[in-house]
């Protein structure tokens, strides 16, 4: 199991593998980077780069389309980090949330994001896409 930041350096180098890879690269040459990252971490000789990524994302849901960080369950709407708001649908999730709720995730937001005047930005742009 990878930590928040581990998981976002393996994040990167998962998507370098399919920005960089070519078409004649076995799946294990195309991820080598990610697959000795994940060596030097664990100490475990992992082959799939799949398995890799889905620990993480069964728990804490895909990274955000947005900056990368893991939206905090598999059901979440909202990425924590940023505001993004996820464009897959949720059909498997009974919780709705209510107006209340979000406001008091936006407060969170800004605490987190005074020293990040990129991330400021983008949740400017989601508030406003909020109309909060
Ligand atoms: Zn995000």
């Amino acid at each position: 199991m990878l930590h928040t930041e581990e998981y976002q350096i393996a994040t990167k180098l998962y998507r370098n593998g399919f920005e960089h890879g070519k078409c004649n690269m076995t799946r294990t040459e195309r991820f080598s980077e990610l697959l000795n990252y994940y060596k030097e971490l664990t100490g475990f000789k992992e082959t799939n780069p799949n398995a890799i990524m889905h620990h993480r994302i069964d728990l804490y849901g895909p990274p955000c389309e947005c900056c990368s960080k893991p939206y905090r369950t598999p059901q979440a709407k909202f990425c924590a980090a940023c505001g993004h708001k996820r464009t897959a649908t949720v059909t498997n999730s009974n919780h709705t949330f209510t107006e209340e709720e979000q406001k008091w995730w936006q407060k969170l937001l800004e605490s987190n994001t005074i020293s990040q005047p990129v991330l400021a930005v983008s949740t400017l742009i989601a508030k406003l896409d909020l109309n909060l």
